[in-house]
């Protein structure tokens, strides 16, 4: 029995688009995957960058706190001063009031610079809180986008497989072995179209004897890859 090149055609194009949509299912859920793993990277970033602002303000603090009880005893002992009994225990007291103060100026200096870096380390963390929130709005958006799509795709998908038998109900008794071999085994991809004598699906040129028994609808596979021909619509018209 014979089968025209339209029928197969539309065979073909019903398995591209089955293919097509089953492939974008199959992508959504990876999509979110990769926007799951970047949020995850994005709160690790965030989680640390507001950590270390927490512990340069706590060392900061620190230093305040040492600052404060430094310039304290530089102030009990400016009250010693006056009740010194010797020369040289004033001397002492003075070398160790300097030391203090040096000391202090040093810590003062430190914690001027501990300030400023916690400005900037602020701003990094504020930068890593608006990509954590990006990061998990697209997130979001994505999930829409795949869920959507799937509903779509999932009722198209339905709508085809219902062409898909009634077109393959059409096949004659005796090509159907060979039609159900070649589609389970390479799917979409076990059907190709020829132009110009050339198969579509592998670029090799057909025979003329090929080329004869396509145009009398006989069941013709293509010796190079397998492929389950038809005539292209050019060719045929
Ligand atoms: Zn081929």
């Amino acid at each position: 029995m014979a089968v025209s090149a339209e029928a197969l055609r539309e065979l073909h194009r019903i398995h591209c688009q089955l293919t097509d949509l089953r492939e974008r299912l199959e992508r959504g859920p990876r999509q979110i995957q990769a926007r799951q793993l970047n949020v995850a990277k994005l709160t690790t970033a965030q989680s640390a960058a507001h950590e270390t602002v927490q512990k340069t303000r706590m060392a900061a603090d620190q230093k305040q706190l040492e600052l404060k009880s430094s310039e304290g005893r530089i102030e009990d002992w400016k009250t010693k001063l006056n009740s010194c009994n010797s020369n040289k225990e004033y001397q002492t007291l003075l070398e160790q009031i300097a030391a203090a103060e040096m000391a202090g100026s040093v810590l003062a200096d430190e914690i001027l610079e501990a300030l400023e870096r916690i400005d900037q380390l602020e701003v990094a963390a504020s930068l890593a809180d608006k990509l954590l929130a990006s990061g998990q709005e697209e997130l979001e958006k994505c999930r829409r986008a795949v869920a959507q799509e799937a509903e779509v795709a999932g009722r198209d998908i339905e709508r085809l497989e219902i062409d898909l038998a009634t077109a393959e109900s059409g096949l004659p008794a005796d090509f159907q072995g060979d039609y159900r071999r070649v589609i389970r085994s390479k799917g979409a991809d076990g059907m190709a179209e020829v132009e110009r004598q050339v198969c579509q699906g592998c670029g090799q040129q057909i025979t003329l004897n090929m080329q004869n028994n396509l145009m009398l609808e006989k069941l013709v596979f293509c010796a190079s890859c397998g492929c389950l021909l038809y005539l292209s619509e050019r060719i045929e018209s």
